[in-house]
């Protein structure tokens, strides 16, 4: 697929008031201090420690880390499916916290775009009226709807296949349709959570360019992954273990060794413990390590 079918989705700028003053515009995502504890009968289980995230305007980010470390948990928060049990999360500029159920549906329907391991398709339902899906909720007139499922259906090289049922598609296509679907409210952000875990390599690579190219093109892409090869499409990434946020590799492994010294009763080095706590409002208690 060329670049250029793709040109067009590049978000209008926004008259920002921001940068009317020379201060920086709002980031897309402001996590500061978020903490998700679940509670089932006795047991609590942290899923997140105090994760600080900022991720601005036209960022691709990856999120990687292994099976358990609070990655859907994250992607939920960060997907307004969930709400953190402290800290805050900011989107677009807007306290995601002092929403309602109502007002938390408006914020996903419009500014949100999501992209699921398992595409989420209706297998009843055409690729366009798939695509159209959001739009109704949004209550876009049909012949609108329909306009605007099309484009982005060509905008993701799949003009041809408007009345496929997802049966009648690879997987690599199918996702390309949900990658559609993400598109047609023209979000703020899109969110992938494992977007090519039920993917052969070919798709994958495919579905990954799509991604860099919506991030050419100026969208913000948040992906969440346990592969590295996936990860390292990205413009960055940022590493998850055990409900922590660790920005770079280095900072993993210094924390990592922070962590096998303590275990191993000797007295930590001061400097490697920066990484392990600069993200946690409060030590974790040895008992906990
Ligand atoms: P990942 O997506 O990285 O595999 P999760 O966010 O699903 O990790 O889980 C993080 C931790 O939270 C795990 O220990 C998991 O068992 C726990 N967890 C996730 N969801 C729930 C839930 N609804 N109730 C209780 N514990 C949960
Ligand atoms: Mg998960």
């Amino acid at each position: 697929m060329s670049a250029a079918i793709l040109d067009d989705l590049a978000p209008v700028e926004a008259d920002d008031p921001g940068d009317v003053d020379g201060s920086e515009p709002e980031p897309i995502l402001d996590l500061s201090q978020v903490r998700k504890t679940y509670s089932t009968g006795t047991i609590e289980v942290e899923a997140l420690r105090g994760i600080d995230l900022v991720v601005p305007e036209g960022d691709y980010v990856a999120i990687m880390g292994p099976s358990g470390s609070g990655k859907s948990t994250l992607m939920h928060i960060l997907g307004c499916l969930d709400i953190p049990t402290s800290g805050t999360y900011r989107l677009a500029g807007v306290d995601v916290g002092v929403m309602d159920e109502e007002e938390l549906a408006d914020v996903r329907n419009r500014r949100i775009g999501f992209v699921f391991q398992q595409f989420n398709l209706l297998a009843t339902l055409t690729a366009q009226r798939n695509v159209e899906l959001p739009l109704v909720y949004a209550r876009v007139p049909r012949a609108e709807r329909r306009r605007r499922a099309t484009e982005a259906l060509e905008r993701v090289g799949l003009g041809d296949r408007l009345d496929h049922r997802p049966t009648e598609l690879s997987g690599g296509q199918q996702q390309r349709v949900s990658v559609a679907r993400a598109l047609v409210t023209d979000p703020d952000l899109i969110l992938a959570d494992e977007p090519t875990g039920n993917l052969d390599t070919a798709s994958t690579l495919d579905v990954l360019s799509l991604f860099a190219e919506l991030h050419e093109q100026g969208r913000t892409v948040v992906l969440i992954t346990h592969e590295r090869e996936v990860a390292n499409q990205a413009a960055r990434t940022v590493l998850i273990r055990d409900g922590h946020l660790y920005h770079s590799h280095d900072e993993e492994v210094a924390a990592t060794e922070a962590l096998a010294t303590l275990e191993s009763g000797a007295e930590p080095d001061p400097a490697s413990r920066i990484p392990l706590w600069e993200h946690g409002a409060d030590e974790p208690a040895e008992d906990r390590l």
